[in-house]
């Protein structure tokens, strides 16, 4: 099933110069790009897109990170295109990630791991609402 997802290229991946890298896997895998723009979250809107994750430890440096400097935020199509940007992340921590996945091959940390994916379609549909309107994704 065609399906989209939100995936963002963390402040850490665009400070080190990984953009084109991580486009390149997608449009390597044959995952359509169809939304792209930069930017600089505030901390309230780190909080914002955050916010299932309130209560964990680390949200106080989630969203530090998050809102430390420019990120590329993306929408991405495909069929089973969630599952998809999951498995080319890989594993969250990076010591955990399946070799030849984004994460395996740049992260640095547990939190600053280079690139986001949505999880699921509920919240696939809320993050791509969160960035882009429908004016801004090509075919939407
Ligand atoms: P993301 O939501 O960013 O795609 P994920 O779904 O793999 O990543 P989540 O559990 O949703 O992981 O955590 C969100 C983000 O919070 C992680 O990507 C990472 O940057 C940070 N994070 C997660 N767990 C930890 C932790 N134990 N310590 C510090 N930061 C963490
Ligand atoms: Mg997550």
């Amino acid at each position: 099933m065609t399906e989209r997802t939100l995936s963002i290229i963390k402040p850490d991946g665009v400070a080190r110069g990984l953009i084109g890298e991580v486009v390149k896997r997608f449009e390597s895998a044959g995952i359509r790009i169809v939304a792209m723009k930069m930017v600089h979250m505030t901390r309230t809107q780190a909080e914002g897109f955050y916010a299932v994750h309130r209560e964990r430890p680390f949200f106080d440096s989630l969203t530090t990170f998050m809102s430390s400097g420019p990120a590329v935020v993306m929408v991405l199509e495909g069929d089973n295109v969630i599952a998809r940007n999951r498995e080319l992340m890989g594993a969250t921590n990076f010591k955990d990630a399946a070799e030849g996945t984004i994460r395996r091959d740049f992260a640095t940390d547990i939190e600053k791991n280079v690139v986001h994916g949505s999880d699921a379609p509920e919240t696939a549909a809320f993050e791509i609402a969160y960035f882009f309107n429908q004016f801004e994704i090509v075919g939407g």
